[in-house]
């Protein structure tokens, strides 16, 4: 190596070195964004490209549009935790919450869990809004937990539940009415003035105020063992539901849906499982694009917190016919495992992988999605049309952070660069 390539060689890793021990953040005042009637936050858990082309190509068929592809915004970002490995729902959670990349299990706290991250939601109630959260998994789980509440570790139900009923959010719609999740707080948190409901009726038959709806004592059962006559509302209602709610305060809003199950039926590499819970995903989408259509000041954001499974759909040959609207649950749901049966896809395991995650959306500042590379980024375009700032609330998240990561990478070639050098030496003592 000539010492002008040697010196390329050592910007290009200073570079490398800036970049990942270093990571940037500007709290800086962007221009005037029009305010929000609200901010609508979709993540599909664990929803690679792929899993979004499989409900497609099973729900509307190889010609058919998904919403969620059809947003004017598109773009990926990757989901890489604090170390730049490959990170959990709770370290994505956080940084999509918070703006800082953190370490695995972490909810809404920085690396070393020595301080709490201020969330989006939390900054969205400090500049009046009011705010919901909605899960088809018990809300204690690591992604609605990381708007919500603050701790060092992601298993921590109970004090998590704890954080829960303290921050006043205004609609919760999910799972976990067990006393291993949010069960020992529902009594104080209906004393606070929430309405605690538990089944579809009830929650069709509420038109105001502050509400906790837990369908289940842990999760919602999957679409694909659902049924008729279930008591549980789906996802699509509980969106359309919370945002009515939210509406109804007569404020701005920042609501979160997560689509919760993709990640599960991906972490068992059960197709069937995985498209009719991305299906739903798809159909609330939808029915918030709509929205976004008629309300230019509706900033919507479809996500996922990292992919699931490594998800390619093969090929597809479809003898059933689409699935319709005008068909009874049954029917629609026995059509829809019929055709993901006609789709033939591979899995590379049973695990998350680092490929990027679509960031797609439409309102007053999506075209920031085109800057995007990352979660952090994510969090910076809610921020931004709240309150016009950008990058996360503690500036000094980071301070303390070994890369373990660039560590190993400058010991190995410290090693090389020693190996060559005793070699060099030995070679010309020989000579
Ligand atoms: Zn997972």
């Amino acid at each position: 190596m000539g010492s002008r390539n040697l010196n390329k060689f050592a910007i290009l890793i200073s570079l490398f070195i800036v970049s990942t021990i270093l990571p940037s953040f500007s709290t800086s005042i962007s221009n005037d964004i029009t305010p929000p009637t609200g901010i609508i936050l979709f993540i599909g858990d664990g929803t690679g490209f792929e899993h979004i082309e499989l409900a497609r190509l099973v729900e509307y068929g190889p010609v058919g549009g998904s919403a969620i592809l059809e947003l004017p915004y598109q773009g990926s970002v990757s989901t890489t935790n604090i170390d730049g490995f490959t990170t959990d729902s709770a370290a994505s959670a956080t940084a999509i919450a918070t703006g800082v990349k953190t370490t695995n299990g972490r909810i809404a706290m920085n690396f070393d869990a020595s301080m709490d991250l201020t969330t989006i939601l939390e900054i969205a109630q400090d500049n009046g809004y009011a705010t919901g959260v909605v899960a088809t998994c018990h809300l204690t789980h690591a992604t609605p937990a990381a708007f919500m509440a603050h701790d060092p570790a992601r298993g921590n139900y109970q004090e998590i539940a704890e954080d829960i009923s303290n921050a006043s959010v205004d609609v919760l719609l999910g799972g976990g009415s067990s006393t291993s999740y949010l069960g020992n707080y529902i009594s104080g948190m209906e004393s606070e003035g929430y309405s605690y409901i538990t089944n579809k009726t009830e929650l069709n038959s509420t038109t105001t105020g502050s509400i906790l709806g837990l369908f289940t004592s842990v999760s919602l059962t999957p679409m694909y063992l659902k049924n008729e006559t279930s008591a549980e509302p789906s996802l699509l209602e509980m969106t359309q539901k919370a945002i009515e709610l939210l509406n109804s305060t007569m404020k701005p809003f920042f609501l979160m849906i997560e689509a919760s199950q993709i990640d599960w039926g991906s972490h068992d590499n059960d197709a069937v499982y995985t498209a009719l819970e991305a299906i739903e995903f798809e159909k609330s989408v939808r029915y918030a694009k709509g929205l976004a259509e008629q309300d230019a000041n509706l900033q919507l954001l479809v996500t996922a917190d990292h992919e699931t499974g490594g998800l390619d759909v093969d090929e597809y040959d479809f003898l059933t016919e689409l699935p319709l609207d005008t068909d009874d649950f049954e029917t629609r749901k026995n059509k829809r495992i019929a055709r993901v049966g006609e789709v033939s896809v591979s899995w590379l395991h049973g695990g998350h992988t680092m490929r990027e995650v679509i960031l797609a959306g439409m309102g007053p500042n999506t075209q920031k999605i085109l800057d995007a590379t990352h979660h952090i980024d994510t969090f910076s375009i809610m921020r931004e049309v709240i309150d016009g700032k950008t990058g996360p609330v503690q500036i000094n998240a980071y301070e303390g952070h070994v890369n373990w990561f660039v560590v190993g990478f400058i010991s190995i070639l410290g090693v090389a660069a020693i190996l060559t050098a005793v070699l060099t030496w030995i070679k010309t003592k020989r000579k």
